[in-house]
């Protein structure tokens, strides 16, 4: 498949784009500097819908100042050309007043979830995710719409804000995709020289520590302890945090790192799965050089042992 999506700008390029599909409709919303894990969002849209249309719009509203809004990659033509690969039909890259066409007075609160972890770090980022999603959600109209578990809690916050306001769209989690070397892509690896870039692989080797010692039978303060333990051993890696949450609630069952993850006071019911074990997920943010990276993996704990 080597046909080039169309390419709309404006809101009402998008409608009558739009009116000329039939049949469902999966939705990839993006930032562009498309790389393979952007690419696997695609192709399993494809397979979920007649058509498939990404968005590519660097949102102003979720990056607080003196975050990477203007240095943000922007690499429309080679994503276009990449898109034409995987079997995009239509492509949304629209500018900030075709999204943002007048002031937003309304906000989104997504409650508890959007306040740890990445919340602590970027109080006003989900605000943001949670406006720029439900704005083209609402334009887009998909049946279903596909995002990455490598943004885990943005995942658990759309699920609360969708459910929460019953956004009439079907949410389609896509697994992490990582480099060779275990490193989970990102728009922002392109940021690492060499050397940082070899240090990052102690993120992912440190999360793989940590699921381990689960399975072990370790209890979540000693998971979140064995991967502390591997990213202060590599060196020159500032951790922002190390958490373990649980995977449906999100609530964060232990925790540690400078920006001091608070264990839930009342967490609610735990996330079982089959075998009786606790769905849980372990998180990392860390600043590699002057990069914030983040990742993550599941991590099933023995119940009795989750708050351990
Ligand atoms: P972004 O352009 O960073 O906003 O990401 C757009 C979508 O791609 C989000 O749903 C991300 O979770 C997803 N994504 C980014 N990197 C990866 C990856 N390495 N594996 C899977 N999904 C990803």
């Amino acid at each position: 498949m080597t046909t080039r999506p169309r390419l709309v700008r404006t809101r009402t390029e998008l409608a009558d784009a739009l009116g000329a599909l039939g049949g469902a409709r999966a939705l990839v919303m993006t930032m562009g500097a498309l790389h393979e894990g952007h690419l696997q969002l695609v192709r399993e849209a494809r397979a979920l819908a007649d058509h498939v249309v990404v968005s590519i719009f660097v949102n102003p509203t979720q990056f607080a100042p003196g975050e990477d809004f203007d240095a943000y990659p922007r690499t429309l033509d080679a994503d276009m050309e990449a898109l034409a690969g995987v079997g995009a039909d239509l492509v949304w890259a629209p500018g900030p007043a075709d999204v943002y066409p007048a002031p937003v007075r309304a906000t989104i609160d997504p409650g508890p979830v959007a306040r740890v972890l990445e919340g602590a770090s970027r109080p006003t980022h989900f605000a943001g995710v949670a406006l720029v999603c439900t704005k083209v959600v609402n334009l887009v109209r998909p049946d279903v719409a596909l995002y990455g578990l490598k943004d885990a809690q943005q995942l658990a916050v759309l699920r609360t804000v969708f459910e929460g306001l019953d956004v009439p769209v079907r949410l389609h989690p896509v697994p992490i995709v990582r480099d060779h070397d275990g490193v989970a892509l990102s728009s922002r690896n392109r940021y690492l020289a060499a050397d940082e870039r070899a240090r990052a692989r102690a993120l992912p080797e440190a999360l793989s520590l940590a699921v381990a010692a689960a399975r072990g039978g370790a209890g979540a303060a000693l998971a979140v302890e064995a991967a502390r333990e591997r990213i202060e051993a590599e060196g020159g890696i500032a951790i922002d945090y190390i958490a373990v949450v649980d995977d449906g609630t999100f609530d964060v069952l232990a925790g540690t790192g400078s920006a001091a993850p608070q264990v839930a006071a009342n967490p609610g019911p735990a996330t079982i799965v089959e075998g009786g074990l606790r769905a849980c997920r372990v998180l990392v943010a860390a600043r590699v050089g002057g990069t914030r990276l983040i990742d993550n993996m599941e991590l099933p704990l023995v119940c009795e042992e989750a708050g351990a």
